[in-house]
């Protein structure tokens, strides 16, 4: 029988109210109440606590309207899955979807207190990596908005992504600290509290009716603690939950031990638990592969369907509704492992047939895949989960048992195809495939851009898909218009509004309108100064940090994204040394003057890219300081890159740069902030790439190189990049100079082997891609001359930019993958 210990007609308080005076006193009374500080003594870091609290209140309201209603209504809900959400500064977002942007601004001048300062002093929450982890922070926000009952779980990392610093040009990692001052967004729910167990034996136990169920006793224990945080939909739609589990120790001081004078192991324990939430793991695109990632994953999955199993029973009292009344999505392999826990919880704790177990389990969970990298797909040692997960290591093999006898008996697989299918990789050391595992046990299986969705098919999958062909779907990624338009550029979405009205803040696909603007050069015009004010505003916090002096009248060209050699920041830098060859032997040309920005961080131990961030900044002091090159040429690194900071460059961007090698980036999201800010890319046919430019047209973006075809050719043929190097006079020039150590006289040997791997293999298509590359970028000068040419370009590239929306992605997944309804435009 369903519980319903809920009261749905409970009064409730009046709602608050968002007049400048209510606000300011509020603020105030939070200051001195909540805060515990008098206004006269107060700190900005007080005023930025009373200010969240102010708003949070008016967002209260609607979370506990949005909940009531979901219990009420009985709607499906969908639970988010990521062990990243990369969420960024939450203030001015949730001040914004719910229009409170101008009264706060107002009761704080009025307190003397300036919004702006208050904004920037919030701490950015980078509980991700990148692209996969902003991609779940920009779902969240559109699930709320277009109305959707939705739960992100993930981790409560103390310390998110590392604090990139610069020592003379290398990178170096810090601690990041963003509880440091509180949190005033989460809401601890010492109440919602599981035990999450680790190693131990399993044990057959014999029921009174005879049956006979497997018992997992593990050996040691600790309680996952939910804190939640509420995500508000534009116009404040709804709001849902973020709730991020941490690791705390079952008995927090072991008194005994401590009583026999053994104070530090008398604390053993709890460190040990809280170790399990401390860190993110900072590799992206690579699997981690350390025990202590594989407990994170078990911790956080096992912890979130403890919870939705629990919440579910509360509302419904049956488990054979599960599938009708829950949907769960794992954001890549990292959760899923819940698939056998989810089993395991059917089967040994509730009692179900695995048969009937197995349908529930699949009509539930749904998997996305993000990358087709083999350094990046997860697999466990099986001894490894033997000794952690010794049950679910049971249920592994049982459903590797059904799969393998069903593609032998249904479709007849050869060994090698079941050997593809197999869960365990039997090849060097048995290892658990969680990819298969994520596959096997969910009804869906989506890619995040076309292309990648069709890779998936031909590679990874491609026998799993012949088994189960209709589970393969595409959801190219999306971004949230709210933060990656309306917050960051503001200036331009009140342009826009002037222009076509402000409908388009409803329905983002009527930025078509602007389409019909393009050529009118009044408002290319006033396009062009938009862009004009917020490249200066980027001007000055170059010159702030870096103190480099740039000028806003060149053209910004950005590459900003995490540092990997598939990304290909190496091909742009060393365009930028042939470029600067070029400048000082050609004076007389009409050069068009460039800042090339770059930021991303590197994982702390991948060499290459780090050796690549030494690269740029080298170049960038010798270029940055040579006479010769009158200021026509400047390169910034700008260090420590998270959400916040590509809130300041995307406006700013005139040229967008996704020059991954095709076929290696799945999607890509950061192609779709620079489009949606009138930014022309420059780009290869990969990931969402291939998708932009049908939307914006060949004429309105600059496409080269080789395509994920010719790539494959070339790495099959095993074709040396020898003859591409000899043929190109200009990119061999860069090379020699910087192997030979032009740009490293202190170490001139330290770029040897990075440029040699070019000549060698060069996997990622470097050398080969050159002058196509080249080719492009004089292309993009010539554009860039035509002053009304490129801003007819750059209007169309944010009028056609409605596709991207996350908003669409997530209606999509809605209709598609979890049977939710979702609400229009
Ligand atoms: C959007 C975003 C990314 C993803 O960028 P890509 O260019 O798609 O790799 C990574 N990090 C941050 C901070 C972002 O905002």
């Amino acid at each position: 029988m369903p519980q319903t210990p809920i009261v749905y007609d409970a009064p409730t308080p009046e709602p608050r109210a968002s007049t400048v005076e209510a606000i300011q006193a509020e603020i105030l009374e939070r200051l001195i109440y909540s805060v515990g500080k008098d206004p006269i003594v107060a700190r900005p870091h007080d005023w930025l606590a009373a200010t969240i609290m102010a708003v949070r209140d008016r967002v209260m309201d609607r979370w506990m309207e949005s909940s009531r209603e979901t219990w009420r209504t009985s709607h499906k809900r969908v639970y988010y899955l990521s062990l990243e959400f990369l969420i960024g500064r939450l203030m001015r977002d949730a001040m914004s979807n719910v229009g409170l942007i101008e009264p706060v601004r107002d009761a704080l001048k009025n307190l003397n207190v300036d919004l702006g300062d208050l904004i920037n002093l919030e701490p950015d929450a980078a509980l991700g990596n990148g692209g996969l982890g902003r991609l779940a922070a920009c779902f969240l926000e559109s699930m709320s908005s277009v109305k959707i009952p939705a739960y992100g779980y993930g981790i409560r990392y103390v310390h998110g992504l590392f604090r990139q610093e610069m020592s003379e040009g290398w990178q170096v990692e810090l601690p990041e600290d963003w509880l440091a001052h509180g949190n005033p967004w989460e809401f601890e729910r010492r109440e919602s509290a599981y035990e999450i167990g680790f190693g131990g034996h399993v044990e057959p136990v014999t029921d009174p009716d005879g049956e006979v169920r497997q018992e997992w006793r593990p050996n040691d224990h600790l309680l996952a603690v939910a804190y939640d945080t509420p995500i508000v939909g534009w116009r404040g739609a709804r709001v849902n939950t973020l709730r991020l589990w941490s690791a705390q120790p079952i008995d927090p001081i072991l008194l005994d031990k401590f009583n026999s004078g053994d104070h530090i192991g008398a604390l053993a324990e709890s460190a040990r638990a809280e170790a399990i939430t401390r860190v993110l793991y900072p590799a992206d695109s690579t699997a981690a592969g350390q025990e202590l990632r594989l407990r994170q994953e078990f911790f956080f999955s096992s912890a979130s369907l403890q919870d939705i199993v629990r919440r579910h029973l509360q509302q419904y009292g049956d488990l054979g509704s599960l599938p009708d009344k829950v949907a769960i999505q794992l954001n890549d392999t990292h959760p899923a492992i819940s698939i056998a826990e989810l089993m395991r919880i059917l089967v040994d704790d509730n009692g179900l047939k695995w048969a009937e177990a197995w349908k529930l389990c699949k009509g539930t969970f749904g998997y996305t895949n993000h990358t087709l990298l083999p350094e990046a797909l997860e697999s466990w040692p099986v001894a490894l989960l033997e000794r952690l997960l010794p049950r679910h290591m049971q249920i592994i093999y049982q459903i590797n048992a059904d799969v393998l006898a069903e593609a032998r008996q249904r479709a007849k697989f050869t060994d090698s195809q079941i050997a593809n299918v197999s869960l365990i990789d039997e090849a060097g050391g048995r290892r658990v495939r969680m990819g298969q595992l994520a596959f096997v046990g969910s009804h869906s299986i989506n890619g995040v851009s076309a292309l990648h969705t069709e890779l998936m098919k031909q590679t990874v999958f491609s026998d799993l898909h012949k088994l189960y062909p209709d589970r393969i779907n595409n959801k190219t990624n999306g971004i949230t218009p709210r933060r990656w338009l309306m917050q960051c550029n503001p200036d331009l979405t009140k342009l826009i509004t002037d222009t076509i009205g402000p409908e388009f803040l409803d329905d983002i696909e009527l930025l078509r309108g602007l389409d019909a603007h393009a050529e009118d050069p009044t408002f290319q015009g006033q396009f062009a100064q938009v862009k004009r004010a917020n490249k200066e505003k980027l001007a000055r916090l170059i010159k702030d940090r870096l103190n480099i002096v740039v000028s806003p009248d060149a053209m910004f060209d950005v590459q900003i994204k995490r540092i990997h050699e598939y990304k290909r920041q190496l091909l742009n830098i060393i365009q930028a040394v042939a470029l600067y060859d070029e400048i000082r032997a050609h004076p007389e040309r009409d050069w068009v003057p460039r800042v090339k920005i770059f930021a991303g961080k590197a994982a702390p131990g991948y060499w290459n890219a780090k050796l690549i961030i030494k690269l740029i900044n080298d170049v960038a002091k010798v270029i940055n300081n040579d006479p010769a090159v009158r200021g026509l040429l400047k390169v910034v690194f700008l260090p420590n890159y998270n959400v916040s900071l590509a809130e300041v460059i995307v406006p700013a961007a005139d040229l967008s740069e996704q020059i991954s090698t095709a076929g290696m980036e799945a999607s890509g999201t950061g192609n779709m902030k620079f489009m949606a800010n009138g930014a022309i890319t420059i780009g290869t046919m990969d990931g969402a790439n291939v998708e932009m430019h049908k939307e914006v047209g060949a004429d309105n973006i600059v496409i080269f190189g080789l395509t994920t075809e010719e790539v494959n050719e070339k790495r099959a043929q095993g074709e040396t990049p020898r003859s591409a190097i000899e043929a190109s006079p200009r990119l061999k020039e860069a090379l020699e100079s910087i192997s030979s150590g032009v740009f490293s006289p202190d170490d001139p040997d330290r770029y040897r082997d990075l440029i040699g791997g070019l000549y060698d293999h060069d996997w990622f298509m470097v050398a080969r891609d050159f002058d196509a590359y080249a080719t492009a970028q004089a292309e993009v000068d010539a554009i860039w001359t035509d002053k009304a040419r490129w801003n007819a370009m750059a209007i169309r590239n944010t009028a056609r930019v409605g596709f991207f929306s996350s908003d669409r992605t997530i209606r999509q997944y809605a209709q598609d993958i979890w049977g939710v309804p979702a609400a229009a435009e």
